[in-house]
């Protein structure tokens, strides 16, 4: 497969863009970000085999994948995409289709948030394919939300149901771009992160990036039906697949409790259902209360230290 030609035939597929006034076609591409607004890098490279498995999933549903998982980093800053640069190695096996047909899922998900293209790279060889995302966003006019301004007391929510993304979820990435900047116009976020490695995990970067601790409510965790369908199989429960399974892009955030209860009393986010799911706390570590019980989540994982039956209530 001739690289030039898939080069010219994707930049004859990408219409101009204000925001790229040099786009791709030239060795390096120019972006306008507008003035007095923190730009915003991120990147994500996912590799057949390993993020995904080419032959189940298609080439249309990774770069679909590989794009949403960068805008729901975007939204974690609350942040607005602008343009994204897309590499790809390319298996000589799956010739100029493969190529394309990346190009559509990509094409489909970046017009659905409002993404440019600014550029890339093309490369073919005998491995697997690995597709690597770039993008470029900027933070909304109040600035970036960091994962470090949580504080004891504040409120932890949610914006959607947790666990089991690996039934389906997980190649269907809804990024919460829109739902951020929503959140942010409603109330003041202290901090937040996109749940890409599990409840427990991610809001572990929340307290170290916080200098606070954190308790979750079990009763107040929102179950996804998958995880429950999950649980059937596998038999860890519905709760626990909620707060270890990766990859459900939902939205964990800290707020003030005022802020947090006129979250949940007007639920103003169109399309999702906020949850409280827990409060910052003093000190360190990571607790879960449920009923009236109260365990430590060690860093091993949650069953392990069930099992383990710290109590401290
Ligand atoms: P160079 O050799 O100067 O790095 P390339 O031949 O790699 O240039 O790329 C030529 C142009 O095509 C560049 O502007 C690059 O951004 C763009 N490009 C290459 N591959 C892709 C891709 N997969 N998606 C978008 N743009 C791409
Ligand atoms: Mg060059």
């Amino acid at each position: 497969m001739g690289e030039f030609g898939y080069i010219g035939w994707l930049r004859g597929q990408t219409p101009p863009d204000p925001r790229i006034p040099i786009g791709p076609g030239d060795d390096a591409a120019g972006v306008a970000f507008r003035p007095g607004r923190m730009p915003l890098v991120t990147s994500d490279l996912l590799m057949d085999g390993r993020h995904f498995i080419l032959a189940d999933a298609g080439p249309r549903a990774v770069a679909r994948k590989a794009m949403a998982v960068n805008l729901s980093d975007i939204a974690a800053m609350a942040g607005e995409p602008i343009a994204a640069i897309l590499s790809v190695a390319l298996p000589a096996s799956g010739g100029r289709a493969l190529a394309e047909e990346l190009y559509r899922g990509f094409r489909e998900v970046a017009d659905e948030f409002g993404t440019a293209l600014a550029g890339g790279d093309t490369n073919t060889w005998d491995g697997p394919l690995v597709i690597c995302v770039t993008l470029l966003g900027e933070a909304g006019e109040y600035g970036p939300v960091r994962r470090s301004g949580a504080r004891a007391g504040d409120w932890l929510m949610v914006t959607g149901p947790l666990g089991g993304s690996i039934l389906g979820k997980h190649l269907e990435v809804i990024p919460r771009i829109r739902e951020a900047q929503q959140l942010r116009r409603f109330v003041e976020l202290h901090a937040m992160i996109d749940l890409s490695d599990g409840l427990a995990g991610d809001l572990r970067h929340i307290c170290a990036e916080s200098h606070c601790g954190a308790v979750l409510e079990a009763q107040a965790i929102p179950i996804n039906r998958a995880a429950i369908h999950l649980s059937e199989r596998d038999g860890r429960s519905p709760l626990e697949h909620a707060l270890t399974d990766g990859e459900d892009f939902e939205l964990l955030f800290a707020v003030s409790p005022v802020d947090g209860q006129r979250l949940l009393d007007d639920q103003p986010i169109a399309g999702v259902t906020l949850s409280k799911v827990g409060e910052c706390a003093e000190g360190e570590g990571l607790w879960l209360d449920d009923q009236h019980r109260r365990v430590a989540l060690a860093v091993t994982g949650y069953e392990h230290d069930l099992s383990d039956d710290h109590e401290s209530s």
